[in-house]
């Protein structure tokens, strides 16, 4: 059962799905290729759900995760919307995202997903290498990207994809290939760096990406992108034609969602944030989400960490109406030498990191962070 406080607030909604059909090797999602457990699975989310206590609640996103949602079982999705919907006021100018990857998009998934009221897709591309795709264990190849990104463009006219840099074997005109495919087919594109987490295969392996091959591949895409129409509104999305990503922003902006399924987090959009153990089987037998209680020190580092990651950067009038001062005033002499070194912009209502030092803005943030 999730526990948000039912208010007048509009909330976004996010829904793990922890199955795919095969594991990556850099993959540290709450994600299994065994499949037995999707119908409990569905049947404990449905059962979270329709017990939630934020019955009738406004929703204006609804993003549903992974995982691979696409290869969940026929009629899967549908029992979850269809919870969704009964529980809660899933406006009808809301977002609704679903992820899939191309070896599982089909006629009955982009059916499912359109009865479903689906009206943005995210897909993975990662790489548009066969060897690279290969190497970190993808079991589509590029054509298989092209064929189901070509099938999904045919009803849905807001699809993202997502690349990552840094991947073995990957070179610099994989990035330019995979950016050119995506802006052919897409609205929104989302560019990660690698990290290699403790437990992958590609850890055990002692893979090491090239930090500096990355900072290059993270130039080309940013050129080639903003060459193609895309606004870079986060350190790692892009869009075009307004296509920004509602569900995210929730994220950046400090903004009120409920998770549901294992590993889902949720957030009040004040001072609680809930967050959901990694046991697929823990899951199926207990759903609720334990509640914890966020301090002014780790809400004001939240805040301005997740802020200064997009284009738009920290709004000052918004920064006072929830800590009740002013962020300038209380940063000023640091403020002042990040200003002053070039860093660092505040104008009008918004303090942002300058454009070419967003791919690298942790020691800038780092600074703003308080002890
Ligand atoms: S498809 Fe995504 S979630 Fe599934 S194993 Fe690969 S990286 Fe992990």
């Amino acid at each position: 059962m999730s526990v948000i406080p039912s208010n007048e607030k509009t909330y976004g909604i996010y829904v793990h799905i922890p199955f795919c059909k095969a594991k990556c090797k850099y993959c540290a999602f709450v994600s299994t290729s065994d499949a037995s457990l999707q119908k409990a699975y569905v049947s404990a989310l449905v059962s979270e759900i329709s017990n939630s206590l934020n019955d009738g609640a406004r929703v204006d996103t609804v993003y549903i995760g992974g995982g691979t949602p696409s290869c969940l079982f026929c009629g899967g999705l549908t029992d979850i919307f269809s919870a969704l919907r009964k529980r809660f006021d899933v406006m009808p100018s809301a977002e609704v995202t679903v992820e899939c990857n191309p070896e599982s998009v089909d006629d009955r998934f982009i059916g499912e997903c359109v009865d479903c009221g689906v009206n943005r897709i995210s897909m993975g591309l990662q790489s548009a290498s066969d060897d690279v795709l290969t190497a970190v264990g993808r079991i589509h190849k590029y054509a298989d990207y092209i064929a189901a990104v070509e099938m999904l463009s045919a009803t849905f006219d807001n699809i993202s994809s997502d690349l990552i840099l840094g991947l073995p074997q990957q070179d610099l005109r994989d990035v330019d290939r995979a950016v050119d495919i995506i802006s052919r087919y897409c609205s929104h594109a989302s560019v990660y760096a690698l990290t290699v987490e403790n437990g992958t295969p590609l850890y055990a392996q002692g893979y090491k990406p090239d930090d500096d091959m990355i900072a290059d591949m993270y130039d080309i895409a940013f050129a080639r992108l903003g060459k193609n129409g895309f606004e870079r509104y986060e350190v790692s999305n892009f869009a075009r034609d307004g296509k920004r990503s509602s569900h995210n922003i929730k994220y950046w902006r400090y903004a009120p969602y409920i998770g549901f399924g294992v590993a889902a987090h949720g957030f009040d959009g004040d001072s609680t944030r809930f967050a959901h153990g990694d046991d697929i089987s823990d899951y199926i037998t207990d759903t609720k989400p334990k509640a914890y209680s966020l301090t002014q020190k780790d809400k004001y580092n939240e805040y301005v960490m997740l802020a200064l990651r997009t284009a738009d950067g920290i709004s000052l009038s918004d920064y006072e109406k929830r800590f009740g001062n002013s962020f300038t005033a209380e940063n000023d002499g640091i403020l002042t030498r990040l200003v002053d070194g070039g860093y660092v912009a505040v104008s009008d209502d918004r303090v942002k990191i300058a454009d070419k030092y967003l791919f690298v803005m942790n020691g800038i943030i780092e600074q703003l962070m308080k002890d």
